[in-house]
């Protein structure tokens, strides 16, 4: 039997799970058909019940601890063993009072001290942060900015340093603590107009010893957002903001008498923390502004949301600007509260499918970002023998680069531009240009494509051959993964993988 018959299946994303928050007095919208974003679980050193919250373990801990934190339901009976002070603010040993902001707010320097080892000082009158949202935003740039950062390997490089604006920081201070907490090579600056806001965010700085990675600045409401040239920053690598939500006073308090929980509780903050201008699209509007200016001077321009229609107003207002490399998510918490978030870039840099397509819309798929990550069939033969025919099938194109990998059999590849279309192989032919590289395989070769770097080529990729094992079966059967890098134009992608999977189909 021939290695051709490749069959069906263009899988991609996976099902996220997402659990175990505290209430959060900011709009909550429901109806979305969503898979969010957060990570399967695994098992980590630190993920058995006795170390999860074992503050004795040394922190930081490995990306799979932190991206299975709150996978499941929170036990409070177990955090309370690990903590006295939780304990003390439980009833009947393992229930926890989300009208009481008292309980609240310990719950939250709890997961802190425990999950993270971070201190926090939280006014009584200003917002109270459930970690797990928070903590799934970072988890979600994490993704992001790993998946497009230029090592191309879609995972971060620990020794990169990387600049975060957090826009509206807050008293609490929550991302820049948080992200610094989990990444050494992470800082941040936090900007707020609120000026308790801003001295308590700078205590907690302090409790903190982050000093040296965290700078809070004082900003007035008619300031821009990114204020990159005053900062004296030629660019960063992301910013973040998790926005007023709402356009008015009124707004919110009909919001609040629509829930059951009292508008006061610790989590409401203060008017300054919920209302601005436009609410959260007005906040997000002046970003997209600012950042058609910036452009390139941040790799990530994201926001949270509180409403899934601020989402496809967001998205559409990027697509009118011709932005399309975008990604979209939602943060799911226990089973009510729904947050979205959205980030756009200049690059051409191409984020994962579970960075830049965590969630889907009940608008549906027209509001999603093109794929990034295409399955282009399975092969009932063993991984060499399709290695083999990958191989031959790329390695016989004009590449300005190529790396193949062998563990784990997956390659790395830069073009510069459609060089397995029709027109340009007759072209090519008629030049009839033929190098021999090292190792004696005939690779045509454009001459102007070598003096290229990976940052200026027109389209860059990854492929990679994995194998599938079924319980039971003996049968070898891989499938091979294609996943856009770089570049400008999905329909370049999409020809792309058309011609490999054409390829791989003929019998040779
Ligand atoms: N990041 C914190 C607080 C979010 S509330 C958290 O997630 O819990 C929104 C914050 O934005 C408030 O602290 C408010 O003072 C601040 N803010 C409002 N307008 C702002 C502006 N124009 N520039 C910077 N911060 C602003």
């Amino acid at each position: 039997m021939g290695m051709s018959g490749w069959r069906k299946t263009v899988d991609h994303g996976t099902k996220r799970k997402h659990d175990g928050d505290g209430p959060e007095m900011r709009g909550t919208s429901k109806n979305a058909t969503t898979m969010g974003h957060h990570a399967p679980s695994a098992t980590t050193e630190y993920n058995t019940p006795d170390t999860k919250f074992n503050p004795k373990l040394p922190f930081p801990r490995d990306d799979d601890y932190y991206k299975t934190l709150y996978t499941e339901e929170l036990d409070f009976g177990l955090l309370g063993r690990h903590d006295p002070e939780l304990n003390a603010v439980l009833d009947r040993g393992s229930h926890l009072d989300f009208t009481n902001p008292k309980s609240v707010m310990q719950l939250t320097k709890t997961l802190l001290r425990l999950n993270f080892g971070l201190l926090i000082d939280l006014p009584t009158d200003r917002l109270c942060p459930p970690v797990p949202n928070r903590h799934n935003y970072i988890l979600w740039l994490k993704d992001l900015l790993d998946s497009s950062s230029p090592s191309y390997l879609d995972r971060g490089n620990p020794a990169q340093p990387v600049t975060g604006l957090d826009i509206g920081t807050g008293a609490n201070l929550i991302y820049p603590l948080l992200g610094c907490a989990q990444r050494p090579s992470w800082s941040f600056i936090a900007t707020d107009v609120d000026a308790k806001s801003l001295a308590c965010a700078r205590k907690n700085v302090e409790l903190n010893g982050l000093q040296t990675r965290i700078r809070v600045v004082d900003r007035v409401l008619e300031d821009c957002l990114i204020p990159l040239d005053e900062l004296g920053l030629e660019t960063i690598d992301f910013a973040m903001v998790n926005p007023p939500f709402y356009t008015s006073e009124m707004e919110l308090a009909d919001l609040a008498k629509q829930k059951s929980r009292p508008p006061n509780s610790a989590c409401t903050g203060a008017p300054i923390e919920m209302v601005c201008a436009g609410g959260e699209v007005g906040f997000v509007r002046r970003i997209i502004d600012e950042s058609l200016v910036l452009r390139r001077r941040v790799q990530w321009y994201t926001s949270m949301l509180g409403k899934q229609s601020s989402l496809e107003m967001i998205v559409n207002i990027l697509k009118q600007h011709g932005v399309d490399n975008y990604a979209v998510t939602a943060f799911i918490q226990g089973k009510k509260t729904r947050r979205w978030a959205v980030g756009w870039s200049f690059e051409s840099r191409r984020p994962s499918l579970s960075a830049s397509r965590g969630c889907e819309p009940s608008a549906g798929k027209k509001l999603l970002p093109c794929l990034t990550e295409v399955t282009i069939g399975t092969w009932y033969a063993p991984p060499q023998h399709i290695e083999k025919m990958l191989r031959d099938t790329i390695e016989n194109l004009d590449l300005v680069s190529w790396t193949w990998d062998q563990p784990p059999s997956s390659g790395l590849g830069f073009v510069d531009g459609n060089v397995w279309g029709r027109a340009y192989r007759r072209q090519r032919a008629r030049e009839q240009i033929i190098r021999r590289t090292g190792n004696g395989q005939p690779v045509h070769s454009h001459p102007l494509a070598q003096q290229k770097s990976h940052e200026e080529c027109a389209f860059g990729f990854s492929v990679a051959i994995q194998p599938l094992k079924d319980l039971g079966s003996i049968e070898n059967r891989c499938t091979v993964v294609v996943r856009w890098l770089q570049g400008n134009e999905y329909a370049v992608f999409e020809s792309f993988t058309g011609f490999l999977r054409k390829s791989m189909c003929s019998d040779r």
